[in-house]
């Protein structure tokens, strides 16, 4: 057998949870500002820092900042490119890396998301998809040419400052890049006065000017002609927060609920049922594995990337131990045609989590108001920014300028239900299944140590309310009776024999002792097995929704990617690969 190991990744250094006090005697750049766009084309962790710190910090509202529902919620945006070799050095594979720093520092309602993008800076400036408020670039990291300062100015709106990390040594280079800028249609800018006098460094030693302040050598992004925005189909005005009515209170329509409070959205969120976590999302415990495959799929990468943001989350908001744990995951794979037919990955990354915990959790913000017993009929669209939202008796429920449809199968016909034809959505299917599950003894040599995936799964090991438990399964169709219900434990029972022979032997007595509990549930799934994330209707209606059977792996990434829709701000994936969500463009 086969045995590999894969290297997750978690930079930890940048993402320094007790953010402690310094003084600023700069103006920072964003003043006044709830959400500020920084995109850094070079990798400097002491800058970053120093930014994060200042943005916790400068506020005009700090006095008021125990009053969260009365504070302006604020978020930084900072964007930073590093080159392969850089990415290695932190232990971070090419692509995004969204980290969520500065929400354990003193203010709920002062964000930092920092996108960390490795790759050749001309591949990154391509795939990020947001205009930049200040970009810092620096003459000499960089290969400057034609194609990547155009590239640049694709993420800048009209007056987005740029500001040219400056050297002595590098006036070559910040010369030709001067020429470039301004055929790229950036006007040079007189020196501000309080910037600090440069001093001589080395092109990799950063200047010892303030991280705030703009340096000698800046720019804004003017041009003599029209901005063209064709290619920019993704791109919409922000939307202010406001009122948001979010459908559905499982994973998806929690993690979005969440990703709105965070930027200041006051959430209202509908279920049918009286209680979050009622549908797909009230599993016992469910697995967060990576997805392997042979050309590194988007599917693999999406998966990949959203376990490494949901860690983060579950990090922060759920006790490790009860209602999480990293445990790591044992993926096995099985090729008939091969004589040693069993490959098995280990992979750090992978997690059991008990669903309903994490979305009550997400539940909690305080700008977040949940509303059970209250099913969703009809949706009717009054206007710009004005969705009226009905009851099966037509009584009116709630107005709101925007929507988010997460209400999981159910989403498909509400959508046809609104008074603006949409054309957009791709049909949803919905695949019941069963899990096997029961109690076990705290110590049991006889269970494997760690959840193990691939041919079904199997969380050995975890808290329920009544004592230890292990999970197993599942079938892809619904039981009508009880002697299709005991067909399907044996199903389970087969696959677990595949997967975790010792541990099958070690339960079969309970199985045929009728000693195992069932867990019912659906899962919905739209043809390309990917979550639709994305705006069904240009002035406020939004989907998130198809989460199959990744949903612990990929709400959180999709919540924010819709979040950073909304509010026009920088993606936490590539453009080519959160395409593969989008339902729209
Ligand atoms: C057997 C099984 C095993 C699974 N195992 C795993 C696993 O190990 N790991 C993993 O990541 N995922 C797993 N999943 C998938 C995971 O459970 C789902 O991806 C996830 O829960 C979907 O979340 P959701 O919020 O989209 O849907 P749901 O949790 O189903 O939430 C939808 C909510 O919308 C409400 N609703 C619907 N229509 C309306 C309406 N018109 N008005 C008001 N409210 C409405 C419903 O009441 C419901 O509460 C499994 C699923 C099943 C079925």
């Amino acid at each position: 057998m086969a045995r590999t190991q894969r290297r997750d990744t978690y930079p930890q250094r940048l993402k320094k949870s007790h953010i402690t006090a310094t003084s600023n005697k700069v103006q920072p750049p964003w003043s006044g500002q709830n959400v500020w766009r920084w995109l850094l084309t070079f990798y400097d962790e002491q800058q970053l820092q120093d930014i994060q710190k200042a943005w916790v910090l400068d506020t005009e509202e700090a006095k008021d900042a125990k009053n969260t529902i009365a504070t302006p919620f604020k978020t930084l945006h900072l964007v930073a490119c590093l080159s392969p070799q850089q990415g290695q050095a932190q232990h971070l594979d090419p692509g995004f890396h969204r980290l969520e720093v500065g929400l354990d520092a003193p203010l709920l309602t002062r964000q930092v998301l920092l996108t960390l993008c490795v790759g050749q800076v001309a591949d990154t400036l391509k795939e990020l998809e947001f205009e930049a408020d200040v970009v810092s670039l620096h003459a000499t990291a960089t290969p400057w040419n034609r194609w990547t300062v155009q590239a640049l100015a694709r993420c800048c709106r009209r007056g987005t400052q740029v500001w040219v990390e400056s050297h002595a040594e590098s006036q070559e280079a910040e010369s030709s890049l001067m020429v470039l800028l301004s055929q790229a249609g950036f006007v040079a800018q007189a020196a501000p006065s309080q910037t600090a006098p440069q001093t001589a460094a080395t092109p990799n030693t950063p200047p010892q000017t303030s991280a705030l302040s703009a340096p000698a050598l800046s720019y804004t992004y003017d041009p003599q002609w029209d901005i063209k925005t064709q290619r920019r189909i993704w791109r919409s005005p922000a939307q202010e927060p406001g009122h948001c009515t979010v459908l559905g209170a499982g994973l998806a329509g929690a993690s979005v609920a969440y990703a709105l409070a965070r930027r200041g959205w006051r959430v209202l969120v509908l279920d049918a049922a009286s209680m979050p976590a009622a549908g797909a999302s009230g599993l016992p415990a469910g697995l967060m594995a990576p997805q392997d495959s042979r050309d590194d799929s988007p599917r693999s990468r999406l998966i990949r990337a959203g376990i490494e943001l949901t860690h983060q989350h579950a990090q922060r908001l759920l006790i490790e131990g009860q209602d999480w744990a990293p445990t790591g995951v044992m993926t096995l794979q099985m090729a008939e045609d091969l004589a040693d037919n069993r490959t098995e990955t280990w992979h750090p990354s992978g997690a059991w989590i008990r669903p309903g915990q994490l979305v009550r959790a997400w539940l909690a913000h305080p700008l977040i108001t949940f509303q059970g017993h209250t099913y969703v009929a009809r949706i009717s669209h009054e206007g710009p920014q004005s969705w009226k939202l009905w009851d099966t008796q037509d009584q009116l429920i709630n107005t709101s300028s925007c929507v988010v449809l997460a209400n999981a199968g159910g989403a498909f016909e509400l959508a046809k239900t609104c008074t603006t034809p949409l054309t957009k959505l791709p049909a949803m299917e919905q695949l019941q299944g069963v899990l096997s599950w029961g109690y076990r003894e705290a110590e049991d040599p006889n269970f494997a140590m760690h959840p193990v995936n691939g041919y079904g799964s199997l969380i050995p090991k975890f808290p329920m309310p009544e004592g230890w438990a292990w999970i197993t399964g599942a079938t892809y169709e619904v039981p009508r009776n009880e002697l299709e219900l005991q067909q399907h434990h044996q199903h389970n029972l087969e696959r677990l024999r595949q997967l975790q022979p010792r541990t099958a032997e070690a339960l079969s007595e309970n199985f045929e002792q009728n000693h195992v509990q069932h867990w019912v549930g659906t899962r919905c799934v739209n043809s390309k097995r990917l979550p639709c994330v994305g705006s069904l209707e240009a002035s406020g209606l939004w989907i998130h929704a198809a989460l199959g059977s990744r949903g612990l792996s990929l709400s959180a990434l999709g919540a924010e990617l819709l979040a950073s829709r909304i509010g026009a701000e920088p993606w936490p994936l590539p453009k080519d690969l959160a395409q593969h969500l989008m339902v729209d463009g």
